[in-house]
């Protein structure tokens, strides 16, 4: 090493006639604008430097460069010469090799950056994709002209279309890397860099390769890939245009293609679809930020945990724990129902193995990790104890009395309660202040949310470890208060109150159903209901006849199909049919017993137009949302959208319902309840939050911004 030269962020060092060009820009080394002009001045140093003969680019820290900066996007700082892709045509038509030194994840801009080099060396451990599909936007700065032309048609759509990444073997395999490191990445690419000059190679310019095939083949090949898209991700724009793009690569020069890659990446780049996936990829970072809570809490180690109760819930979070390598102890009421629970979790596991998801040998070091027990008192050693009894308080009382009297004194205490009052529950131990809600979804072991219950007096370091140990066994944890259903199912429930209505009113289930799956869910309210079980929400709402006013409307609809004993698809029939397995398909019995109702409460069924069924069934749960975050319930609307997002289906590319009725407007969302609550009075009344936001010409986003501030 001789002479050195700084350029921050990127920096350029001579090692003999190679310079080495180093990207430094934490955490992920992304191209923001101040690595962009370093980078093109370095490389322009190192193009006049008559003593360099070839470049290395790699990156420090944890990878070579992630991505185009996600915070630029939609900001006047991406315009900022050079642009990425001005750049990526920058490295490529340099005089002098240049290699690229990959390692970590080298993803999207990441990734067009070293396709933009001449050669590429990459670390055993790095991974290499383009997801920009998976934020709406397509790659765009070269790589949907380049990797084609590198890697072949088909390779490249998939790679592209599907946004995922491949491991470095499958880079080899695939030709993106000519070769992987074995021992210094560095070293290496400098030794490579030697070689080639050695040997006088020329530089290897993507632009300038021919994508193989014919033209007819290519281009049927696209179209095939077209039908595939609309089929397996329909709704989507960002892997049409992203094949649209390809298709270009194929049809015109690198020239055009490239100039039209700009211009499809601009119409992505300002798509609602794209601004609710940058949403939802944000709103995911926000979840960890409480407030209240400081982020150096010393946290309580979860190493073990207890579950009582090995039913649905208590067998799905037990494995959720030790597919996370946490060992549980399993305690039930009986033998019998303990020996039940455990089959269940295995026949689970089989069935994993059955489709090539888990081997025989994971599967017994996952079981050996649970203990099972039908003794209290193996719960001592445990640093939570989750409780996943029936839902009865009663039950739950002398339970959590158990648990008061065997768990450790620093253990955390937690109730996968859906529907009963946290803060009754705490109070059954002597230290409410370790108690709190974790509210698991069904299946527990593959549903991601988890609903974190502060109770009126959970202590914060409890809630900020409950929340690292959510991330820990793989759970997106949000943090909400007390309340009836607490936040997801509260929205849930006026959600499903419409469908009823709009039955009753004129549409049929089918109806719904299909205009909720044309907006993106992947099942309607209906059909998600006989999945569920029709049983499960007959017994919450016996359970909550009790309490309801006796002027609200109700439809007694679900009663009547629950009395015939149809439950859904477990019993083949609910409000659909099910002969053929899962496919739902409308049942003439159904039909009667809506029009029987619609005849009792004197309604002459109407046509319910599409857009009146999709805003009555979404701007119903969005207004119960903001009368959440009214009450605090939970800390920003991006949390609800994640509650959506992970616990319900709600369709990523809308970024959940409250980001969704900013994009529409609050000023529309508020005067559409309005013009409700004048048709049907009833619980239509606009919250007072969004009435002021709607007012003043606000949004959600920007009160999220507020709460964060205060
Ligand atoms: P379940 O009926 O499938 O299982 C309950 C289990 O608890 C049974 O195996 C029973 O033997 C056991 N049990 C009862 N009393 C016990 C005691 N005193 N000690 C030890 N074990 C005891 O019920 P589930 O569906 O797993 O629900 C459990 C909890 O999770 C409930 O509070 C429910 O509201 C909640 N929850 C359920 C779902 C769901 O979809 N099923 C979703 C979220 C939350």
């Amino acid at each position: 090493m001789t002479t050195s030269k700084t350029v921050s962020p990127v920096v350029l060092k001579k090692h003999g006639e190679i310079a080495v060009l180093t990207i430094n820009n934490p955490p992920v080394n992304a191209l923001a604008k101040e690595v962009r002009i370093s980078l093109a001045t370095c490389l322009e140093s190192a193009n006049q430097d008559p003593e360099i003969l070839a470049i290395v680019l790699c990156g420090s820290g944890k990878n070579l460069c992630g991505r185009a900066d996600i915070r630029e996007f939609n900001t006047p700082d991406r315009e900022v010469k050079p642009m990425s892709r001005d750049l990526m045509n920058l490295l490529e038509e340099s005089k002098k090799l240049i290699v690229a030194a990959i390692h970590g994840p080298t993803l999207g801009g990441g990734l067009e950056l070293a396709l933009g080099c001449h050669y590429r060396i990459a670390d055993k451990l790095a991974s290499l994709g383009l997801p920009e599909v998976q934020r709406g936007v397509i790659p765009g700065a070269g790589g949907t002209q380049r990797l084609p032309r590198l890697i072949g048609l088909q390779p490249a759509i998939k790679m592209i279309t599907s946004g995922l990444p491949v491991d470095a073997n499958e880079a080899l395999n695939l030709g993106i890397v000519d070769l992987i490191s074995t021992s210094d990445l560095l070293s290496e690419s400098i030794a490579f860099a030697r070689n080639l000059i050695a040997n006088n190679s020329e530089p290897k310019r993507i632009s300038a390769m021919k994508i193989e095939g014919s033209l007819e083949e290519n281009t049927k090949l696209i179209e095939e890939n077209r039908l595939l898209l609309k089929k397996n991700s329909p709704g989507l724009s960002a892997p049409i245009h992203a094949l649209e793009s390809i298709r270009n690569a194929v049809m015109m020069s690198f020239d055009e293609g490239w100039k039209a890659e700009a211009e499809l990446s601009r119409i992505s780049m300002a798509s609602d679809q794209s601004r609710s996936l940058v949403h939802a990829f944000f709103a995911e970072r926000q979840i960890h930020k409480i407030p209240d809570i400081s982020s150096d809490t010393i946290l309580r180690p979860i190493k073990k945990a207890a579950i009582i109760g090995a039913g649905t819930m208590g067998g799905g979070i037990a494995m959720s724990f030790v597919n996370a390598g946490v060992p549980v102890t399993l305690i039930e009421i009986s033998s019998e129902n303990l020996a039940n629970g455990m089959s269940r979790i295995e026949s689970n596991y089989k069935a994993s193995i059955k489709r090539g998801r888990l081997t025989e040998d994971e599967m017994s070091r996952r079981l050996s990790r649970i203990t099972a027990s039908t003794n209290y008192a193996d719960m001592r050693d445990s640093d939570i104890v989750i409780e996943a009894v029936y839902e009865e308080m009663d039950i739950k009382r002398n339970v959590f009395k158990e648990i008061d009297r065997f768990a450790r004194g620093d253990a955390i205490l937690a109730t996968n309660t859906s529907t009963l009052n946290v803060n009754e529950i705490a109070l059954f131990t002597s230290r409410p202040e370790s108690v709190l809600g974790t509210h698991f979804f069904s299946p527990a072991n593959v549903m991601k949310l988890l609903e974190i219950v502060r109770a009126d007096r959970t202590s914060d370091d409890i809630v900020a470890s409950v929340m690292a140990m959510a991330k820990e066994i793989n759970k997106v944890g949000v943090v909400v208060g007390v309340c009836d259903g607490f936040v997801g199912n509260r929205m849930l429930a006026p959600y499903f109150r419409q469908g009823d209505f709009l039955v009753e009113e004129g549409a049929m289930p089918q109806d719904i159903d299909n205009v909720v799956e044309e907006y993106g869910f992947r099942m309607g309210p209906f059909r998600v209901s006989d999945l569920a079980g029709l049983d499960i929400s007959w017994a919450i709402e016996k359970r909550r006849a009790e309490t309801r006013p006796l002027d609200e409307r109700f439809s007694p609809l679900l009663d009547r199909i629950c009395q015939l004993g149809r439950y859904g698809q477990k019993t083949g029939a609910g409000w659909y049919l099910y002969e053929e397995g899962r496919k739902a398909v409308p049942d003439p019995v159904i039909e009667e017993i809506i029009f029987a109702r619609s005849h009792e409460m004197s309604l002459n069924r109407r046509i319910i137009e599409d857009d009146e069924i999709l805003q009555r069934c979404l701007y119903s749960m969005i207004n119960e949302g903001a009368k959440i975050l009214e009450e605090g319930l939970a800390i920003r609307s991006s949390d609800i959208d994640v509650i959506w997002l992970h616990g319900y289906g709600f369709p990523r590319h809308r970024g959940g319902p409250m980001f969704y009725a900013d994009l529409v407007g609050l000023r529309n969302v508020c005067d559409t309840l309005d013009k409700f609550h004048k048709e049907w009075g009833d619980k239509w009344q606009p919250s007072g939050l969004l009435r002021s936001l709607a007012d003043s010409g606000s949004s959600f986003g920007e009160w999220d911004k507020k709460q964060i501030k205060k």
